[in-house]
């Protein structure tokens, strides 16, 4: 997280407020790069999420002005914003890995838990691609840009709880199976974030809650047999 763009709709500048067509969300761009064509800096992708319209405060990082002449500016630039950020995947490494402290305990006895994670290079050559792609597509809109973000946000900062107990075949490098039942205790089931190896560029519930569906018909399936 953090390349993105701001900018402004310059036709509706001065415009008087509107409901428009009532829909008060944001609008997400899903996924295009590596698809159908390789990109040649980085695999993967990215996705953008982003917002326009009026917000209860003034928004534009260049509102400028004090008083009646700041006032004047927020009210003819309200409405007139839009920005977006993109979200992208973090490949998953080796080098990565929590592990429980051996001596930070939380006030319930449970070991802390310590996180090795950085970012590669891969999502540093993504996070080059977000910047230029975000603003390619704000002036081909016509937008006037009035804020480019290159700063990659600090490694945790974008979190979806994930992993740890990866899925896998193989028993010595994953801790569950497809059906997020674990190698080494068979009665033992984690249908949660937990089974994924990494958190692609989406948003993971639909995915967790759709795993959870397929292992439970499994666990069910394998109870009636008698192997549970
Ligand atoms: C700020 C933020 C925004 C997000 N936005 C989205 C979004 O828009 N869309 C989307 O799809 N995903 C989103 N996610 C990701 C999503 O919320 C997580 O990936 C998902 O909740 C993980 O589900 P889980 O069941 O694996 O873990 P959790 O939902 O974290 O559940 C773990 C549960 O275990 C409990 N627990 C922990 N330790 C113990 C213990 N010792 N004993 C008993 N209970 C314990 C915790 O209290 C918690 O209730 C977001 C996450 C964050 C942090």
């Amino acid at each position: 997280m953090g390349p993105g763009v701001a900018g402004r709709a310059k036709d509706l500048v001065g415009k008087p407020p509107t409901l428009d067509d009532g829909r008060p969300g944001g609008f997400y761009l899903t996924r295009f790069r590596n698809l159908a064509e390789k990109h040649a800096k980085f695999i993967r992708g990215y996705g953008f999420e982003g917002g326009s319209g009026s917000a209860m405060f003034p928004r534009g990082t260049d509102t400028h002005g004090f008083g009646a002449s700041f006032k004047e500016e927020v009210r003819k630039n309200q409405g007139a914003f839009i920005g977006m950020g993109a979200f992208g995947e973090v490949l998953s490494r080796y080098e990565n890995y929590v592990e429980l402290d051996p001596v930070v305990k939380d006030k319930w006895g449970i070991p802390s838990l310590r996180f090795h994670y950085k970012f590669g290079d891969n999502e540093h050559r993504m996070a080059e691609d977000m910047k230029e792609t975000a603003q390619e597509m704000f002036e081909a809109a016509g937008f006037e840009i009035v804020h480019v973000s290159s700063r990659v946000l600090t490694e945790g900062w974008s979190i979806h709880e994930l992993g740890t107990a990866r899925m896998g075949n193989d028993p010595k490098t994953s801790v569950l199976n497809q059906f997020e039942q674990s190698h080494d205790v068979k009665n033992l089931f984690v249908v949660d974030g937990s089974a994924f190896v990494n958190a692609s560029c989406q948003n993971p519930t639909w995915t967790i809650m759709a795993l959870c569906w397929r292992s439970c018909d499994y666990l069910a399936e394998e109870l009636r047999k008698g192997n549970l």
